[in-house]
């Protein structure tokens, strides 16, 4: 049986970013993903300023012929809108599939070795299983997705999934309106605006209702609606579950999870690709320092402000008079959004809110 040193089980965007850092620290990487480059998912497709820097640190670059790079945030409301930009840095906005190939391109450059259309159909403690060769392994890197086979078959899956939400996209053949990405927010739901590159907005539609499609969800949304009368559907909408799930443990003995397998925030916040571009780092320095409690430490501390933003966006989708206040609030007081922002895309520590501040937060939220 050949022996490989790391082996990663799923070829999309955490798999592929972890077997990059794996080759950067000299470890020998091969990726196994049951489908063909390049792949594409439903998804919001912002990466957070962090992602980016992440991916940059791998020497990964995104090319501004098919990233869009975007300065902030915008929330918008029936009645309300906040905008404010990320402290000293940019997100970009990046096609799936054009993600996907850029990656695997990164990848084969870099020594990483791909067995496409290879489904895993069991793992052991020494060996993983495809319906054509059985390859032992130093390391196991999980990246199979947020039904991840591989959690369960490692002991490491949780029962607890909270918040199941169901999101849809597809993109309009429109020239992005603004230089930001945007959260449109009615009773219910949320429709998430991603300024594409070349003369396309992403738009995707998150509910609790897994039969809210974009044509009925842009009836909640009049203005919006405005904006994309006439446009041509670019893609067809695909939609997928989005949910919170937090893991006890992401590694056990010789095999450590990433990505979405390692855990999932709802899309709304935007950080599930930051998420598993940060966590490759760690984990391929723990692989290399034969020490995967390095990677746990570090991946419960990179989940600690998506995890917090995922609660207090789900509270504010899930309530409308919070939602309407905080909106309200926000607009009123720029300086507090910029802040938020700051927290959420990480130029800003979330330890850095004292309780007097969170006091302050919530007289003046009472008051608006
Ligand atoms: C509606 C929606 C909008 C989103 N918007 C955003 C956004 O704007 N920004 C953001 O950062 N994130 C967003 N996300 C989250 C983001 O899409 C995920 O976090 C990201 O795709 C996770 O990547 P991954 O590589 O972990 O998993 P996946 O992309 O799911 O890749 C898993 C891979 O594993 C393979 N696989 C599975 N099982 C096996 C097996 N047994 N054998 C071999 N291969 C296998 C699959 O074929 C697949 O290629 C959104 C999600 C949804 C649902």
């Amino acid at each position: 049986m050949k022996r490989i040193e790391v082996i990663v089980v799923g070829g999309g965007p955490a798999g592929i970013v972890a077997a990059i850092a794996a080759r950067r620290q000299g470890l020998q990487a091969i990726v196994l993903d049951s489908r063909n480059p390049p792949i594409d998912k439903p998804c919001g497709e912002g990466i957070l300023p962090q992602g980016a820097a992440a991916l940059g640190a791998l020497g990964i670059s995104l090319p501004t012929d098919c990233a869009f790079p975007f300065r902030g945030i915008r929330f918008v409301d029936e009645e309300h809108s906040a905008s404010a930009d990320f402290t000293g840095a940019t997100g970009f906005s990046v096609r799936r599939v054009k993600l996907h190939q850029l990656l695997v391109n990164h990848a084969i450059e870099a020594g990483v070795e791909f067995r496409w259309g290879s489904r895993v159909m069991q793992i052991d403690q020494e060996a993983v299983t495809t319906a054509k060769e059985k390859l032992s392994y130093r390391w196991l890197i999980g990246a199979d997705g947020q039904n991840s086979q591989v959690r369960k078959w490692a002991g490491l899956d949780s029962r607890t999934v909270r918040s199941k939400r169901f999101g849809f996209c597809s993109h309009f053949q429109v020239k992005p309106w603004s230089d930001v990405a945007e959260v449109h927010w009615a009773r219910g739901c949320q429709i998430f605006i991603t300024p594409m590159a070349g003369r396309e907005v992403g738009v995707a539609v998150l509910s609790r209702d897994p039969g809210l499609r974009l044509e009925g969800a842009l009836l909640r949304f009049p203005a919006l609606a405005e904006k994309l009368r006439g446009a041509a559907l670019t893609t067809r909408e695909m939609g997928d579950s989005t949910s919170l799930r937090i893991l006890p443990a992401v590694t056990r003995g010789r095999v450590a999870l990433i990505g979405d397998a390692s855990g999932t925030v709802d899309a709304v916040t935007g950080h599930g690709l930051s998420l598993s571009f940060q966590q490759a780092i760690p984990l391929a320095e723990a692989m290399e320092r034969d020490d995967l409690a390095h990677y746990q430490q570090a991946h419960k501390k990179i989940s600690a402000v998506p995890i917090t933003m995922t609660r207090l966006m789900l509270l504010m989708g899930g309530n409308d008079w919070i939602r309407r206040r905080t909106i309200r609030l926000f607009q009123k007081t720029p300086g507090l959004f910029a802040r938020m922002l700051a927290i959420h895309g990480e130029s800003m520590p979330l330890s850095s809110v004292g309780v007097a501040e969170i006091a302050g937060f919530g007289w003046k939220f009472l008051r608006t």
